[in-house]
C-alpha cells in the first residue's frame, strides 16, 4: 500500500498540499482528480522523490519512504515506476535500450535477460517492429507506448500515471489507453492515475480521490463519485469537464 499521513507542501507562501492523509491499498487502482493546480501531481513527483513534503510521512509497502535515510530511499524508490505526460524518453537510445538501460543498471539484470523482457513488452504495447527506431522516428502515441513499457520494465508495484494522454493527439488516446486498461487488467500492479479522462478513471479505477485547493473534498469508487457525489465542489468539477 501507499500511505500518506498529515503531508504538507509549501511553494513561498502557498499551500500545495494540505495535511493530507490517505492510503492506496496494494493491488488497486486510483485515480486523482481535480481541477489544475490542485496538488495532484506533486503527489506523484513525491512518490518519485523527485520533490520532498514539508512534513508528515509517507510509506511504500510498509517502510517509510519520507523521512527516510537516503539508502532505504532507493530500495522504495525501485518498487515504483512512473510514465509522464511528455514520455521523457532517452533520444539518443533505441527504443530496446529505452527498455533495458535502467534494467541492467538498476536491477542488474545482464543484457540478454533485459532484452528478453523488453522484448515481451514491446508485443505487449505493439511495437515489436520499433526495437531498433530511435524515438524521434515514433508518433506520440507510439512513444508514449514505449515510455509505459519502460515503466514496466523495472517490474514495479506501483505505477504512476500523470496525464498521460494529455499531449497526445485525439486520435492516438485510445491506443494508449487500451494499453493501460491491460495493465490494470492484467497485472497486480497498484496504479496512482493523474487523468483528465473520465471514461478510462471510470472504468480501471477502485478508487476516485477528488482534490481541490490541497485537499481531498471527497473519495469513493467510481460509480459513487461520477454519477452521485457529495460535494458541490466535485458537482462543479465534473459538470466543467464531462
Ligand atoms: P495540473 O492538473 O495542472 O497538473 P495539479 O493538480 O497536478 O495540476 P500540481 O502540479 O501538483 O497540481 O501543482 C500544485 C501547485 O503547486 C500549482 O499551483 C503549481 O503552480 C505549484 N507548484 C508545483 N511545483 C512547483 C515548484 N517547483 N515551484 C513553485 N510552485 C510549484
Amino acid at each position: 500500500s501507499v500511505e500518506f499521513t498529515d503531508v504538507t507542501k509549501r511553494f513561498g507562501d502557498h499551500t500545495v498540499l494540505d495535511h493530507l492523509d490517505f492510503t492506496v491499498k496494494a493491488g488497486s487502482h486510483v485515480t486523482l482528480i481535480g481541477p489544475s493546480g490542485s496538488g495532484k501531481t506533486t503527489i506523484l513527483r513525491m512518490l518519485m522523490t523527485l520533490t520532498k513534503p514539508d512534513s508528515g510521512t509517507i510509506t511504500v509497502d510498509g517502510d517509510q519512504l519520507f523521512p527516510a535515510p537516503e539508502k532505504q530511499v532507493r530500495e522504495v524508490r525501485k518498487k515504483i515506476g512512473m510514465v509522464f505526460q511528455q514520455f521523457n524518453l532517452f533520444p539518443n537510445m533505441s527504443v530496446l535500450r529505452n527498455l533495458t538501460e535502467a534494467p541492467v543498471t538498476v536491477l542488474g539484470l545482464s543484457k540478454d535477460e533485459a532484452e528478453e523482457r523488453a522484448r515481451e513488452l514491446l508485443e505487449m504495447v505493439g511495437l515489436t517492429d520499433k526495437a531498433d527506431a530511435k524515438p524521434s522516428r515514433l508518433s506520440g502515441g507510439q512513444q508514449q507506448r514505449v515510455a509505459i513499457a519502460r515503466a514496466l520494465a523495472m517490474r514495479p508495484q506501483f505505477l504512476l500515471l500523470d496525464e498521460v494522454t494529455s499531449a497526445l493527439d485525439p486520435e492516438l488516446v485510445a491506443g494508449a489507453l487500451d494499453v493501460l486498461r491491460d495493465i490494470a487488467r492484467g497485472t497486480d500492479i497498484t496504479m496512482l492515475c493523474v487523468t483528465h479522462e473520465m471514461n478510462f478513471a471510470r472504468d480501471i479505477s477502485d478508487q476516485v480521490l477528488m482534490f481541490d485547493a490541497g485537499r481531498i473534498v471527497e473519495s469513493g469508487p467510481p460509480e459513487k463519485i461520477f454519477n452521485d457525489p457529495e460535494e458541490e465542489r466535485t458537482r462543479e468539477f465534473l459538470s466543467a469537464v464531462l
